[in-house]
């Protein structure tokens, strides 16, 4: 038999580490597989902060878990798992001081408590943070304790194949990016914590590698559906041009939005929260502003941090005054920052219940890769880097009784059967005489979603996006490879992931031509409110040959009846 671990983590994020450690420290065998060095994963990009109710902060000293779950469920225009969100918000002061005592250099209050800043859709300054770079502070922190515990790490495979057998799961198939070998690896569990799809969408605040493999593994491979696809998160403000993230912790801090007549424009749309109102009402408020053409360049708006004064902004937002001098060759502490709302986050996911688990025993998912579902419709800022410890822990803890209390399974013959199947799939794409560009459907793809499936949707823009995704999945057949050497091959890499990437774009596509209604991120002019009556439910997505399955099942509701969400 070749390669095993009682527990195989896909991902070295923060999700992924943290299940590695909770899995190591119950006594079991651990490894993490990753497309890239840990601390390259998303997480590193994290700017704003962690949300947990310290309170800590002036005018926070009310603050409890309680506040913080109905804020969240509230921002997830309900429909979030109240159980799931108990829970995390519960963890959430647990985690952060676990984080400071691993030793996260937190940014802190006179007194010297951890700082908190306001974030949107929050009733209390609730975000922690360091500076603007809390993603770096954190994804270090928690990789140098997974080097302290030895934890071993697979670095530049990618995962392509989930393995089962007697329904369960039983390993992995995974190509070694360095020499291009593809190989099986045994375990008693698997799990998925590889992040979002980001890029399958232009204008992206997402690394490159957030293109969704592990969830499309999840889908194809393994036949777990996924939940709330269509609910994909726009950030407010990127940077017009290059879609980098300018923290929300910039309005946390301050910032104001300005449209080309000098108007703090937010005031029509939200005139208590302003520009601290949750990501997609302001989303749709700059997206308004632009489309009506009260802009800049038919393209943007303005952030502007001037009045914040040059002290606060190098002391709490140094990192992104940095980001606007390298990318826009512009001082934010004397001009205003142009920018746009991008793809952001993926609020749906590998449907999982809290504690990892998703329909095939012995696979788990947690992270953006997941959906708990603590999100729901339109995640609140600092809510991410808090789902990815505190279910990255559970899914770890819980996949270790698993193996424990597990029968083992001879699984060697479905492990060979399936890496059999994906070499030769492999080998088919290497020697492909076939006509297509595979650089041109996949920005064809991008542009698709970004146009039929954004901030504002219609029937017919979902329906003309089902069509074009259609066509890029056969035209795919017919895509050849640019490059072929063995070697670090990352035309074949990206080729291999625009399988999963229509995979992923024909579900989430689907799910919102499904859903004649607006809820949080998902806004169809065409039915522009919130049904519950008919669409107070989740999404299922299941694989089938011809497309995805759809169904439906209930959201838990457990203390906060949904009603009216205005801010
Ligand atoms: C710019 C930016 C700023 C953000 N700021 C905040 C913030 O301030 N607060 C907040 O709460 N949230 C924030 N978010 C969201 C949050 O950072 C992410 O949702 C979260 O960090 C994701 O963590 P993760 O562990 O699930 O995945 P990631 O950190 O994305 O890691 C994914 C891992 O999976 C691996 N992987 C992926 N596919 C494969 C494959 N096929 N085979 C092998 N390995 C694979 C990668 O190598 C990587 O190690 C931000 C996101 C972005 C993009």
């Amino acid at each position: 038999m070749g390669l095993h671990h009682q527990v195989i983590v896909v991902g070295a994020g923060l999700s992924g580490l943290r299940a590695a450690l909770a899995a190591q420290q119950d006594g079991l065998d651990v490894a993490i597989l990753s497309r890239v060095h840990p601390v390259r994963s998303h997480s590193i990009a994290a700017q704003g902060g962690i949300n947990a109710s310290l309170a800590n902060a002036e005018g926070g000293r009310d603050d409890n878990w309680e506040k913080h779950a109905f804020d969240t469920i509230k921002g997830s225009d309900y429909l979030a798992d109240q159980d799931a969100v108990e829970i995390m918000t519960k963890e959430a002061p647990g985690i952060v001081y676990e984080m400071e005592h691993w030793g996260t250099p937190f940014s802190r209050t006179i007194d010297g408590r951890i700082a908190q800043r306001p974030f949107g859709g929050a009733a209390f300054p609730r975000t922690c943070y360091a500076a603007d770079i809390t993603g770096h502070a954190l994804l270090h922190t928690m990789y140098e304790k997974s080097v302290k515990e030895e934890i071993k790490v697979y670095e530049e495979y990618l995962l392509l194949s989930i393995v089962k057998h007697d329904n369960a799961c039983v390993g992995i198939v995974a190509l070694n990016i360095n020499n291009g070998e593809i190989i099986a690896m045994s375990a008693d569990a698997v799990i998925i914590a590889s992040g979002g799809y980001g890029r399958i969408y232009g204008n992206s605040t997402n690394a490159l590698i957030n293109t969704g493999s592990g969830m499309a593994a999840a889908y194809l491979s393994a036949g777990v559906p996924l939940k709330d696809l269509e609910f994909v998160q726009f950030h407010p403000t990127s940077l017009y041009g290059t879609n980098i993230l300018i923290t929300e912790g910039a309005r946390g801090e301050g910032g104001y939005l300005f449209n080309n007549r000098h108007e703090r424009f937010m005031k029509n749309y939200a005139a208590k929260a302003m520009e601290l109102a949750p990501r997609d009402i302001v989303a749709r408020s700059i997206q308004t502003e632009i489309n009506e053409g009260r802009c800049y360049n038919n393209a943007y708006v303005l952030l502007d941090l001037r009045h914040l004064g040059r002290k606060k902004i190098m002391e709490r937002l140094p990192g992104i005054r940095d980001i606007c001098l390298h990318f826009a060759g512009l001082d934010p502490i004397n001009k205003p920052i142009p920018i746009q709302p991008g793809q952001h986050y993926s609020m749906g996911g590998i449907d999982t219940n809290a504690n990892g688990e998703t329909s095939l025993a012995g696979l788990f998912a947690a992270g953006e890769a997941a959906c708990v579902s603590v999100h729901g419709g339109n995640r609140l800022g600092g809510n991410s880097l808090l789902d990815t410890i505190v279910f990255g822990k559970l899914s770890g803890h819980f996949a270790s009784g698993y193996v424990k209390a597990k029968k083992k399974n001879a699984a060697d013959q479905a492990l060979q059967a399936e890496l059999a199947k994906v070499k030769a799939k492999v080998s088919r794409l290497e020697n492909s005489a076939g006509k297509e560009n595979p650089a041109k459907v996949r920005s064809e793809l991008k542009t698709t979603m970004m146009e039929e499936a954004g901030v504002f949707r219609t029937k017919a823009k979902l329906e003309a996006g089902l069509a074009k995704i259609k066509e890029l999945k056969e035209r795919y057949k017919q895509i050849h490879l640019l490059s072929k050497i063995k070697k670090y091959n990352l035309d074949l890499v990206r080729n291999l992931e625009l399988e999963g990437k229509l995979a992923l774009a024909e579900v989430i596509v689907l799910g919102a031509l499904k859903r004649e209604e607006s809820r949080g991120s998902h806004f169809r002019t065409d039915y522009p409110t919130r049904n519950d009556e008919h669409w107070l439910k989740h999404t299922l997505a299941h694989h089938t040959e011809s497309g995805p399955r759809l169904d439906y099942k209930a959201v838990t509701i457990t203390r906060f009846r949904p009603q009216a969400r205005t801010y």
